[in-house]
C-alpha cells in the first residue's frame, strides 16, 4: 500500500461539500483520495510540498482526436472543407497502425504535461482492427486516464462510404474491443464510441450506432449541430431523442447552430453539449453554445478537438469559451443601450467546464472532476512561484487567466505521479523523438498534402 499526502497546497476542490481551502493537505492511497483536510499528519506517508501550489483536480479534456499530432503545423489556416479534404483524405488514408501509435502516444505526453489526467479520445479514423489496438497502446504506455472512443474508418475512399450520409453500421471490432482488452470498466484506459450521428450518417445507422452502445454500455459521442455538416439534421435528433437513444452519455460535440429551443430539450434530457471553442471560431461554426446552454441550466464542457490546428491543452480552450461568452453578452448588452457594469459569467464556472462538468458528460463523473474523497487520485500542481503566477492571490483566477502548462508542476493520475518538479517522470517520446519526425513527413509526402 502507497500513502501520500500533499501538503499545505491552495486547494480548489471543485467539490461543493469541500469547497476550497487557502491551505490543506490531500491524503492518497493507492490510486484513491482518502481525505482533504487541514494538517493530516501520517508518518509512513511519502509528502509532495505544495506550498507554492495551488491544487485542481486534474483536467478532463471532453473531446480530441489524438492521433493528429503527427500533422501539428500546416492547418492553422485552413477552413472545415480544406480540413476535412486533406487530413479526413489522403492523409487519413496513408495513416500506419504504427503511425496511430506515434500520434497519440505524443499527444497524451502533451495533455499530461499540460495538466490534462483524463481524455476522451474521438477516434474517427480506424483503418483497421490494428490501428485501434496501437491507439490503445499508446494510451495505456502514456498511463492517462482516457475513454478510447473507437470510431470508423477515415481518408480516401473510406470518407465517403463511412462519413457522408453513411448507410454503414459501426465496425464490429468494437464489440471485440469490449470483450476483450477493454472489459474492465475499472482500467485507467476505458472504451467508448464515436459515432457519426445523424448528421454524417442515414438516420438508420445513427439509431443502430446508438442501440449498440447502449447494449455495449459504453458512453457515446458524435458531432452534430452545425450547419456547415453536408447533412446537418436536427430532426434526426430529435427523433433520436425521442426514441430515447439520446441521454446523459450520448454527447452532442460543438451545436454551435441549434436553436435555443433545442439546447433547452437537450438540457431538460441531460444530454451533454461539448464545447472546443478554438476550433469552432477558426472553422467557421456559428457562436458557440456556451450562452444558451448555461440559460438552459446546464453548463458545458470543454475539448481542444483538432489538436494538429490548435493548442491541445485546455488553458487556452477556458480562456476563449469564458471571454468569446462575456464578449457575446456584453455586446448583447451594449446593443441595448445598457452599461455593461458586471459580467455575466465567472471563472469558477470556466474551471468547471474543464474538470466537474467534463467528467460528468464523458461518464465518469464517479471517479474524477473534483477532489473528493473516494475519487480517484487525480490531481494537478499549478505552481505560484513562476513569473507569470506570482503572487496567486485567487487560485481559480490564477488558474483561469494566467496559468499556462509551463506553471504545471505536478500531475498524479490515479495516485501514481507522471509529472513532478516541472518535468514528466520517464516519459517514452524523447527515445521515440526521431521515428515521429519521420513518419509525420512521410505522411505528408505520401499523401502529397501540403501546407
Ligand atoms: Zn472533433
Amino acid at each position: 500500500m502507497s500513502r501520500r499526502i500533499i501538503k499545505d497546497g491552495a486547494v480548489v476542490s471543485m467539490d461543493p461539500d469541500i469547497g476550497d481551502h487557502q491551505r490543506a493537505d490531500i491524503l492518497i492511497e493507492d490510486e484513491e483520495i482518502l481525505a482533504v483536510e487541514t494538517d493530516i499528519s501520517d508518518a509512513g506517508a511519502e509528502t509532495i510540498d505544495a506550498s507554492n501550489a495551488i491544487v485542481i483536480p486534474g483536467f478532463v479534456n471532453a473531446h480530441l482526436h489524438a492521433y493528429q499530432s503527427l500533422f501539428r503545423g500546416i492547418i492553422g489556416d485552413w477552413t472545415l472543407h480544406d480540413y476535412v479534404e486533406n487530413v479526413h483524405g489522403p492523409i487519413d488514408a496513408e495513416l500506419r497502425p504504427r503511425d496511430m501509435y506515434l500520434g497519440n502516444l505524443f499527444s497524451l505526453y502533451e495533455q499530461l504535461a499540460a495538466g490534462v489526467t483524463t481524455v476522451f479520445d474521438f477516434c474517427h479514423s480506424i483503418n483497421s482492427p490494428e490501428h485501434a489496438d496501437r491507439a490503445i497502446d499508446a494510451h495505456e504506455d502514456a498511463g492517462i486516464r482516457a475513454v478510447f472512443a473507437h470510431g470508423p474508418p477515415n481518408g480516401t475512399g473510406n470518407r465517403e462510404k463511412w462519413h457522408d450520409n453513411s448507410d454503414l453500421t459501426h465496425p464490429e471490432y468494437v464489440r471485440d474491443l469490449r470483450e476483450g482488452r477493454l472489459s474492465d470498466d475499472d482500467s485507467r484506459v476505458t472504451l467508448g464510441m464515436a459515432v457519426r450521428g445523424p448528421d454524417f450518417s442515414s438516420q438508420e445507422v445513427a439509431e443502430q450506432d446508438l442501440a449498440l452502445a447502449q447494449e455495449l454500455d459504453v458512453p457515446v459521442s458524435m458531432h452534430a449541430g452545425v450547419d456547415m455538416y453536408e447533412s446537418y439534421d436536427t430532426d434526426g435528433l430529435l427523433e433520436l431523442l425521442d426514441d430515447g437513444l439520446l441521454g446523459p452519455h450520448t454527447s452532442l460535440v460543438h451545436g454551435n447552430s441549434l436553436t435555443a429551443e433545442m439546447v433547452n430539450r437537450l438540457a431538460d434530457n441531460d444530454v451533454p453539449i461539448i464545447v472546443t471553442p478554438e476550433i469552432e471560431l477558426q472553422l467557421g461554426y456559428e457562436w458557440h453554445s456556451v450562452g444558451p446552454m448555461l440559460e438552459a441550466g446546464r453548463g458545458p464542457s470543454l475539448g481542444s478537438d483538432i489538436v494538429c490546428n490548435v493548442a491541445g491543452e485546455l488553458f487556452t480552450q477556458m480562456r476563449m469559451a469564458l471571454q468569446t461568452q462575456r464578449a457575446l453578452d456584453n455586446v448583447d448588452r451594449i446593443e441595448r443601450g445598457e452599461r455593461v457594469d458586471s459580467l455575466t459569467v465567472d471563472a469558477r464556472s470556466a474551471l468547471e467546464w474543464v474538470t466537474t462538468n467534463a467528467a460528468r458528460d464523458i461518464g465518469l463523473d464517479d471517479r474524477v472532476g473534483s477532489l473528493t474523497p473516494g475519487k480517484r487520485a487525480d490531481i494537478t500542481l499549478i505552481s505560484t512561484e513562476d513569473i507569470n503566477t506570482l503572487p496567486g492571490h485567487d487560485p481559480v483566477e490564477t488558474v483561469v487567466f494566467q496559468a499556462n502548462p509551463s506553471n504545471v508542476d505536478t500531475v498524479i493520475v490515479g495516485g501514481e505521479v507522471l509529472k513532478a518538479d516541472g518535468e514528466l517522470v520517464d516519459p517514452l517520446y524523447p527515445d521515440l523523438e526521431t521515428e515521429f519526425r519521420e513518419a509525420a513527413d512521410r505522411l505528408l509526402t505520401a499523401s502529397g498534402v501540403t501546407r
